[in-house]
């Protein structure tokens, strides 16, 4: 039998980002959420103390103020490269000049979120599941964040969440079985006030899931303690999203935190933003999805970057995402890949975008090829209602 030469193998480290800028603090202090939270970086002097910026960024921070805050935790803030302006935590992170630049794609809100609010809060797009937006406050703001219309308080919107309504209308709606929560970052509530959420939901007999969305295991890892995974334990089944975007966030913090979840029975995926100069490289999105194996996380989404306002040195094109998944399907672990997807602007919601594999599909058989480029061809089942439909070769595909 032929196999394929092995691929050189990505280096995966974990590192600690302690202590960094922060050497005069005790381990008590860097460990304790609340102090990592008031010791965000938010101005441009806390930048300019510990980084050259370029121009580009100084304008952006001047900018921010009206747009999206700046924050940094000190955790994340370590894992900038000091003298690299081109340094992919930088960029998730840092404030640029190019958010200022709108194109006439952009929107402010680019996946119709507010037209789908029955209640101030609660997005029901799909059937049966709902994205309950809790705070408009994270531990650090991404630059590209698809609701910094609405997220860190600096932006034209805020978000005034009706808890009471919105728990009214998931008991009225049978039809919902699952709650994702969201914001903003959900983890920012105290232990007691995301208890009492998650006991309200939980009381309703039709929710079967409820999962959490946040970035604070990446921004905040020190927030996730025993007590809160405690808490999280007695809701089950619940679930988390996390969000990463390149393997250096994924540090010896964030893996304890995320193992500490993961021992409390959370299941864990994470979701990805394609991002120009941050992982649209296939050797990163490899070393990222190998580390999020070994921390049991499961990637679930690559996000082709939302046409947020100010996005466009930030995005990529989508040819460049579906040649990444091209790279990763067949030639590394299943469980490893993510979902491409692109949330349709306008509100269509989340759509796969896939390479193609199929060349040809009619009643009779589908063609197809696999992750070398051998063609194979599977005969079609007759069954009642079988769609005469074709798709058509792609000649281009076959002669590759
Ligand atoms: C992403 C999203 C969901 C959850 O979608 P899944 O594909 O089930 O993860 C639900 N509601 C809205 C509005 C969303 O944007
Ligand atoms: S953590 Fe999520 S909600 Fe908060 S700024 Fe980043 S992308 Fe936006």
């Amino acid at each position: 039998m032929e196999i394929s030469t092995p691929e050189p193998r990505v280096e995966v480290n974990f590192v600690t980002s302690a202590p960094g800028y922060w050497s005069d603090v005790t381990s008590e202090q860097w460990s304790d959420w609340k102090w990592q939270l008031k010791n965000r970086v938010t101005t441009l002097e806390g930048l300019e103390k510990r980084l050259q910026l370029t121009p580009q960024e100084r304008a952006g921070v001047i900018l921010s103020g009206s747009k999206l805050s700046l924050a940094v935790t000190p955790h994340y803030f370590n894992l900038i490269e000091r003298d690299n302006p081109n340094c992919p935590i930088r960029r998730q992170i840092i404030p640029h000049v190019g958010e200022g630049t709108v194109s006439p794609v952009e929107m402010a809100d680019p996946c119709g979120e507010d037209a789908h609010m029955p209640v101030p809060g609660l997005v029901h797009r799909y059937p049966d599941r709902v994205l309950f937006l809790i705070t408009d406050r994270c531990a650090s703001y991404c630059r590209y964040c698809t609701r910094s219309r609405m997220v860190s308080g600096a932006g034209e919107q805020e978000l005034h969440t009706d808890f009471d309504e919105a728990i009214g209308y998931l008991k009225k709606h049978t039809e919902v079985r699952d709650v994702l929560l969201s914001g903003g970052d959900p983890l920012l509530f105290s232990d007691e006030k995301l208890d009492a959420l998650l006991t309200r939901l939980r009381e309703i007999p039709h929710l079967e899931f409820l999962r959490i969305g946040t970035r604070v295991p990446i921004f905040l890892p020190q927030r996730i303690t025993p007590e809160l995974c405690r808490i999280l334990q007695k809701h089950h089944p619940l679930w988390m999203s996390i969000h990463t975007n390149h393997p250096r966030e994924l540090t010896i913090e964030v893996r304890d935190a995320l193992a500490l979840l993961a021992d409390h029975g959370v299941p864990l995926g994470n979701q990805s933003v394609l991002l120009a100069g941050v992982n649209d490289s296939l050797p990163v999105m490899k070393s990222l999805i190998h580390k999020l194996l070994r921390c049991r996380v499961r990637p679930y989404y690559l996000y082709q970057c939302d046409l947020i306002q100010g996005s466009s040195h930030l995005r990529t094109s989508v040819h460049k995402g579906i040649e990444i998944i091209e790279g990763l399907r067949g030639h590394t672990t299943g469980y490893a890949i993510p979902q491409f997807v692109i949330d349709a602007p306008g509100g269509g919601g989340k759509v796969p975008v896939n390479p193609s594999y199929v060349f040809f599909h009619d009643s009779e058989k589908v063609v197809f090829r696999n992750f070398e480029g051998k063609v194979f061809e599977y005969p079609e089942v007759q069954e009642e209602g079988t769609p005469s439909w074709a798709v058509p070769i792609h000649e281009e595909a076959f002669t590759s």
